[in-house]
């Protein structure tokens, strides 16, 4: 596997397969490098944590970050190329240019400025790396729905593919952010999957959601379309630390 840091040293032959993270790899990443190690002739991670999608500069500051160990995951999972630039190689000096995504859901309405950071990096990556499909976790259900709405409404031509969230066996969903909760905040952190799951069938989810929070303070519970899914989503604090998770209530993921 070959670490690259710079657009002009990135040279891709054949079709690509694209998965944009921002490193700290868990099983949820990994599922995405297999998803695309199927189907494509060269697999590109992306290993970027873009300072354009953090609303609070706290959580940009203590991120986890260990790339030798990603490198080592991305490597065993049949990863061809990571890419890792600086911040400066994808926001040089005079960077003025953004993505406004429009309507982006409870989600962004909770995090200002969130979802343009994350369109106009993934317009960036799409057009430095020209993958013919593209990777993305059903965990960010409102990223995926913002990154759907872009390849159309700008006419990517790429390929969005959505794999289901990756669960610690206790029914937490993996993310970067869990190592920050301690094992007090980890615990009360699993009403939150408990709440979704309980949810599924009932007339009201958002309500009984809710109600199953168990003490849990949400941001939001909400209800939005993925494709042909209706997906209960919800954001909650634990801690210092922000959580989301979803469930999918009606339909299943294109
Ligand atoms: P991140 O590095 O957290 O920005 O995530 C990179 C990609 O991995 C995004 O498309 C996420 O939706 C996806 N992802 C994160 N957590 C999970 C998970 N638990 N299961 C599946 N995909 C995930």
């Amino acid at each position: 596997m070959k670490v690259v840091r710079t657009i002009g040293e990135l040279e891709l032959d054949g079709e690509v397969g694209l998965v944009p993270t921002m490193g700290a790899f868990h099983a949820g990443h990994v599922s995405l490098f297999e998803a695309a190690r199927a189907e494509n002739d060269i697999v590109v991670a992306s290993l970027f944590v873009n300072p354009a999608q953090f609303d609070e500069e706290s959580d940009l500051a203590r991120y986890p970050r260990d790339e030798g160990r990603d490198a080592e995951i991305a490597a065993a999972t049949g990863v061809d190329v990571l890419f890792a630039p600086s911040a400066d190689e994808m926001y040089p000096a005079g960077f003025s240019t953004w993505v406004d995504p429009g309507s982006t859901g409870s989600e962004g309405s909770a995090r200002p400025g969130h979802f343009r950071g994350v369109a106009t990096v993934c317009l960036k990556l799409f057009n430095i790396v020209r993958p013919s499909r593209a990777y993305f976790g059903q965990k960010d259900a409102q990223q995926v729905a913002v990154v759907r709405r872009m390849v159309l409404d700008l006419d990517l031509g790429v390929r969005v593919r959505v794999l289901p969230t990756v669960r610690d066996e206790d029914g937490l969903a993996l993310s970067s952010r869990n190592v920050l909760l301690s094992p007090s905040e980890r615990e009360r952190a699993l009403g939150l999957p408990r709440a979704l799951a309980g949810a599924v069938g009932a007339d009201d989810p958002v309500a009984a959601a809710r109600a199953a929070l168990n003490g849990l303070e949400p941001d939001y519970v909400d209800v939005l379309d993925l494709g042909g899914a209706r997906v209960l989503a919800a954001a909650v604090r634990v801690g210092s630390v922000r959580l989301i998770d979803n469930v999918i209530v009606k339909g299943a993921l294109p």
